[in-house]
């Protein structure tokens, strides 16, 4: 069960009991609204909850409501204002997610994003790992990716998670962890809520930002940290769906996922069948990034208290 006891909700920080919507709400009905997630982390021997990439996420925030014709009455500053003054009086002591959501309030029969009243909430919850386990088995699934005409994968927004969703319940059903969704070209785009890189020849390779996929914030910190920290190339191409198997490692990335090394894909073992040294030697980086411990990258760490 979410710990979380309060929600900010029409302008004001009230007890999550009271942060509830109508059957009616036009988002309800037709998923739309867009939406962010965010990670914290607590660092106990500094006392502080750090959020990582705060500014970056509400930035695409703006740009969904953008692409989504929806009006975002709080500019990128007062966002990350708001969810640092819930944060503070969450008090949490634990690893959070933040979950910020614009969408379509009014109790409207009407299938349109203009015209209609905006509302926006956000709560955050004490959370641990989404994929539970330190490595994981995917399959390439039947189900293809929205591609930019149809709904933009650029946009987070609400209503395209049903795709995510179909393609992580076949994936669960078929007893994998996670789905590896093809885009409408028929070559990789991501997973269902995640990136996807893949190690060829000592390069990190990933899908351009053309290829229907959402514009990771870890997708980038990755790269980052690959480049400054390993010295390793980082490529953005098309992959095909065959070099996933004969890729010499694979991860996905992700605020949820961090980043999570899949070992199997359509049951073919990725490399030798363990997490490979380039995917573990990130993991490790990004973990030291989120947790503050990089001068370099403390930047991307803001702090919920007074230190
Ligand atoms: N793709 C999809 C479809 C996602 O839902 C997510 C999670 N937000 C990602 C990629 C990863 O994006 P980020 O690294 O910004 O969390």
């Amino acid at each position: 069960m979410p710990n979380n006891k309060y929600a900010f909700f029409n302008g004001a920080i009230v007890p999550i009991e009271q942060a509830q919507v109508s059957v009616m709400t036009n988002a309800l009905n037709y998923g739309t609204g867009c939406f962010e997630g965010i990670r914290g982390y607590w660092v106990p021997e500094e006392s502080q909850l750090f959020v990582f990439h705060l500014r970056a996420h509400m930035e695409r925030l703006h740009r969904s409501c953008r692409i989504l014709y929806m009006q975002l009455p709080y500019s990128v500053d007062e966002l990350c204002a708001i969810t640092l003054e819930l944060l503070r009086r969450e008090a949490f002591q634990e690893d959070v997610y933040i979950r910020p959501l614009v969408y379509k309030s009014d109790p409207a029969i009407s299938v349109q994003m203009n015209g209609l009243k905006d509302a926006f909430t956000l709560f955050a919850i004490g959370f641990g790992q989404y994929i539970a386990g330190s490595a994981v088995r995917a399959c390439v699934s039947s189900w293809r990716r929205i591609d930019d005409n149809i709904i933009p994968s650029r946009a987070k927004a609400s209503g395209a998670y049903i795709n995510s969703a179909l393609a992580k319940t076949e994936a669960l059903l078929n007893g994998y962890d996670e789905a590896i969704v093809l885009g409408s070209d028929g070559q990789v785009a991501e997973a269902s809520s995640a990136n996807l890189f893949i190690v060829r020849n000592g390069a990190l390779v990933t899908p351009p930002l053309t290829s229907d996929v959402l514009e990771g914030i870890t997708r980038q910190v990755v790269a980052q940290l690959a480049q400054d920290q390993l010295g390793l190339k980082v490529v953005e191409r098309p992959i095909d769906r065959t070099e996933l198997y004969v890729a010499d490692e694979a991860f996905f990335c992700g605020t949820g996922v961090e980043l999570k090394p899949i070992v199997e894909i359509d049951r073919r073992t990725v490399g030798s069948g363990a997490v490979g040294p380039v995917a573990g030697q990130l993991m490790q980086l990004y973990s030291d990034a989120v947790h503050g411990r990089i001068p370099a990258y403390r930047p991307w760490c803001t702090p919920v208290y007074e230190a």
